[in-house]
């Protein structure tokens, strides 16, 4: 389909310098990557308890072994592969017209398909430490074992994801604020806008152009908005 609105996303790239993207789960489930909040996304599967209580960080220093369960079978998608809007977000950046990708996803997408410049609002799963001496841990040493994940020193290894009731890294934070207020376009993708701090941080934009490309309207509102509904890899693929 050529409609309306990829010749308008068309033309709006064509002029974007300093563009920013600002996605979510959403953008993943093209690689086969379950989101939160979809029809087929883990709040509509059936666990011992809710994904988001799971995915705390109370959660993960009561019932450690129960957290690696969840975490294992459902947040560990290695195997995945970037989909067309990771590929195309990668060449505006090589092109000179974006600036920046901020993501509230954890799956390392992005890098896998050549972006530079990204901040990864809630870490990622690429990354895993010891909580008690620091030591690094590369991503295979959870996703082959079994059980709670332990470095030598005897203190438990922990990914580098935010979990509820985390703060978010400060550095990142500010990194992202930065981006988007420099920002002369901003796409907005593949996001319910539900968690916060991540999703105020759209309200720094001063741009001229906005865009949101979701199945879906999100969480806030969309009157005034250019608003394409729909499959962002599919919208992507067009533009
Ligand atoms: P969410 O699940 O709350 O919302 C996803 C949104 O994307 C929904 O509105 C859905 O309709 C839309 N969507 C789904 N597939 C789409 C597609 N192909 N094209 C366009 N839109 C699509 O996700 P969220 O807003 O990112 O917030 C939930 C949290 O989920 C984040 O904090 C993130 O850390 C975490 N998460 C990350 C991953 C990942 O890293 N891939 C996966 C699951 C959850």
């Amino acid at each position: 389909m050529e409609n309306e609105a990829i010749v308008n996303l068309r033309k709006i790239l064509q002029h974007t310098r300093r563009g920013v993207f600002f996605g979510g789960a959403g953008v993943s489930t093209e690689s086969g990557i379950p989101d939160f909040r979809s029809e087929d996304g883990l709040y509509r599967q059936k666990y011992k308890y809710p994904p988001e209580r799971i995915l705390s960080h109370s959660f993960f220093e009561g019932h450690t072994e129960e957290f690696y369960a969840f975490y294992r079978d459902k947040m560990l998608c290695l195997d995945a592969q970037p989909n067309a809007a990771h590929k195309k977000l990668a060449q505006w950046e090589r092109e000179g017209r974006l600036a920046a990708v901020v993501t509230q996803n954890i799956d390392g997408l992005h890098q896998k398909a050549g972006s530079r410049v990204v901040y990864e609002l809630h870490g990622s799963i690429w990354r895993n430490f010891c909580t008690k001496c620091g030591m690094a841990y590369p991503v295979q040493r959870i996703a082959k074992g079994s059980g709670v994940p332990h470095c030598p020193c005897g203190g438990v290894i922990k990914p580098d994801v935010v979990l509820y009731e985390e703060p978010l890294d400060e550095r990142v934070l500010s990194g992202a604020v930065e981006a988007i207020r420099a920002a002369d376009t901003l796409i907005i993708g593949g996001t319910s806008l539900n968690v916060y701090p991540a999703a105020g941080l759209i309200d720094f934009f001063r741009g001229d152009n906005l865009v949101v490309i979701n199945k879906g309207a999100p969480a806030k509102d969309m009157r005034g908005v250019f608003f394409i509904d729909g499959k962002i890899g599919e919208v992507f693929a067009q533009v």
